[in-house]
């Protein structure tokens, strides 16, 4: 980490320490955390992991908030939103009413509301459907914990098939509420006829175990202690560790309103607000992304937060309900402007993600793409960035950002360079391999015989690999299997007879093995045993447009960058090699496997898998 800090509190010392060896934080480091006056330094430290996981990225999506009804059979001692039927207050929406709210620029519909006495189970299944039915481009994020349990209790159906029907239905993502502080003292406090931390980690991780990624928040600012604060945060971390199903974490001020617990006037500080989400970025080691959710927060707040380890500001939201109630004071929506001007003027780079945090657009200028894989580090770990921000991104959807001009430069994937030839300029960087890769992997049930007609469970992520894969199975092996791309959260393969893993994924799977799959193929050392020339999995290019001042700095960039880089892969990638399980003596043995200079012996392999690639059928 190239991050300097001047501490004023020295306890943070051995913990900016761990954090920069990768090490985990304890229990212990969090209160620490909590109980130092250091506010910038937490935040510098959570700022520093920030970089490394997101770049300059800040997500946002562009959003609708329902809440179908506020008539609620509890009656949890915070909520000022829930009613009781009859009340004259109460509403309830029909489904029109919700698909009204609807248009074809939202992405993702985030479904919330009360515990409804009377309403069958088809409503809430018609509801995601329908959504579905009418607007295609649109994800449904719905149903927290405590309304997934409510189902099981009253429709008399277990929790995995509850979740499978509505996942049939069209639900993609779960919201993280429900369970407000994993402490069993402030549930019997606060809402003890609502679920505890068991009954909500049972939920979430079904739900993983289905392909269903979910998020999870902590409510804070009320009657919990500090200890309880980070024990949450440890709680979800080891879920974590088991299922990597959570996308976002989102800590979630409360809002006093007139619930009683605090005076109305009460609202948790601003300094509060940025220490929790530092705290949780560099508690949370392995989750994606920590959300800094502008409604509960202001927007004040929200925009200072993405410099102390945010990466996401949620959305344009619509009319949100039940913060307000509880005096929220943040406006009702946002429009996608501004959202995109607070991350600008936060010297980050707006990203519009849809549920999954895949980038659909990217909204400012200077952007270098960044292939999140350990081999890409040698030209990134001493990036000087200069007027360029950097975006990671899986290979596809880099592709995707540049086809629309939204990508400067970068690190592309093989394929995406050979369709947008007439746009990019090549440098004269790239990822080869001298024979194996070790992170382009086939587990299979199948010899490559065996393997016709067969189904093989894609990683989505990959635009190359996959290209690779069919010509070795065509073109070496006479041999067609059928491609299905899989979502990077489905951890169930059975449906597969191979899997094609990329990146990390296929590094940490390599270690341990893929279960039920006996055969692994490195597809890189089968291409070398084959034609005998290295495989270009990435190049360096940037748009043909890009000013001659521009192209001078980058290059002068990625040249010194790589020098150092290449002088210390002995050392460089150790950190993001232990995220993944490697020892730093993998780690650097990985890393010298790889050519990072585009030579003749690179292009003539470039160009004989492109005459190949010519040959077969395109595949998207
Ligand atoms: S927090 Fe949820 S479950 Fe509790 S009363 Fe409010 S709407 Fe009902």
């Amino acid at each position: 980490m190239n991050t300097s800090i001047h501490f004023r509190d020295n306890n943070l010392f051995p913990i900016w320490d761990k954090v920069q060896n990768g090490q985990r934080l304890t229990l212990e480091d969090g209160v620490t955390m909590f109980r130092s006056q250091d506010l910038i330094s937490i935040g510098k430290m959570a700022h520093a992991v920030q970089q490394l996981k997101s770049g300059d990225a800040v997500y946002y999506v562009v959003n609708q908030k329902i809440e179908p009804t506020n008539i609620c059979v509890l009656s949890c001692t915070f909520c000022d939103f829930a009613v009781k039927q009859g009340s004259a207050n109460a509403y309830e929406m029909t489904i029109a009413e919700i698909l009204s709210k609807l248009n074809s620029d939202v992405h993702e519909v985030h479904i919330t509301g009360g515990l409804h006495p009377d309403w069958p189970w088809e409503y809430y299944l018609g509801m995601v459907r329908d959504i579905k039915k009418n607007f295609p481009q649109v994800d449904v994020k719905a149903f927290t914990a405590v309304e997934i349990d409510f189902f099981h209790k009253k429709f008399k159906m277990p929790i995995d098939e509850i979740l499978r029907q509505l996942y049939a239905a069209g639900l993609r993502t779960m919201p993280g509420g429900g369970a407000e502080v994993f402490s069993e003292r402030i549930r019997k406090l606060l809402f003890n006829q609502k679920i505890g931390a068991k009954t909500w980690f049972e939920v979430h991780t079904t739900a993983h175990k289905l392909g269903i990624p979910s998020n999870a928040t902590l409510l804070y600012g009320h009657i919990e202690t500090y200890e309880e604060r980070v024990m949450h945060m440890v709680k979800l971390r080891k879920a974590q560790d088991e299922t990597h199903g959570f996308l976002s974490f989102i800590p979630l001020a409360f809002q006093p309103g007139d619930t009683g617990i605090k005076p109305k006037n009460d609202f948790t500080s601003a300094i509060e607000d940025l220490k929790t989400i530092a705290i949780s970025r560099l508690m949370l080691d392995n989750f994606p992304h920590i959300k800094a959710y502008w409604v509960m927060l202001t927007e004040e707040v929200a925009s200072v937060a993405l410099n102390f380890g945010a990466d996401d500001m949620d959305g344009t939201v619509g009319g949100e309900k039940i913060a307000h109630d509880a005096g929220a004071t943040s406006p009702m929506t946002m429009a996608k402007d501004k959202l995109i001007k607070i991350i600008n003027d936060a010297g980050k780079i707006p990203v519009e993600r849809d549920v999954y945090y895949n980038a659909l657009n990217v909204n400012t200028e200077n952007v270098i793409g960044k292939i999140p894989y350990l081999n890409s580090v040698p030209f990134y770990t001493h990036f000087e960035k200069r007027q360029f921000k950097i975006l990671p991104i899986v290979p596809r959807r880099m592709g995707q950002l540049s086809q629309k001009g939204q990508i400067d430069a970068g690190l592309f994937s093989l394929m995406d360079y050979f369709a947008q030839e007439t746009s990019l300029e090549l440098m004269n960087y790239c990822i080869a391999t001298r024979d194996q890769v070790k992170s382009v992997m086939l587990f299979s049930k199948e010899g490559w015989q065996g393997l016709n007609g067969k189904k093989i469970g894609i990683i989505d992520d990959t635009a190359t690999s996959v290209r690779l894969l069919q010509v070795l199975l065509e073109k070496k092996y006479d041999v067609k299997a059928q491609f299905v791309r899989m979502h990077a959260s489905v951890n169930d393969h059975s449906l597969y007879d191979a899997v094609l893993l990329i990146g990390d994924e296929a590094l940490k799977a390599n270690k341990t093995g893929l279960s039920g799959y006996d055969l692994v193929f490195d597809l890189a050392k089968e291409w070398y045993d084959w034609k005998k020339l290295p495989f270009v999995f990435a190049v360096w290019a940037h748009k043909k447009s890009l000013t001659v001042e521009k192209r001078s700095e980058l290059l002068e960039i990625v040249q010194q960058s790589l020098e150092k880089g290449e002088s210390h892969l002995d050392t460089i990638g150790k950190v993001h090699g232990q995220a993944i399980t490697l020892t730093k003596h993998e780690t650097s043995e990985y890393l010298e496997g790889f050519n990072y200079h585009l030579g003749e012996r690179e292009k003539e392999a470039m160009s004989i898998f492109k005459k190949l690639i010519e040959e077969v059928e395109v595949i998207s």
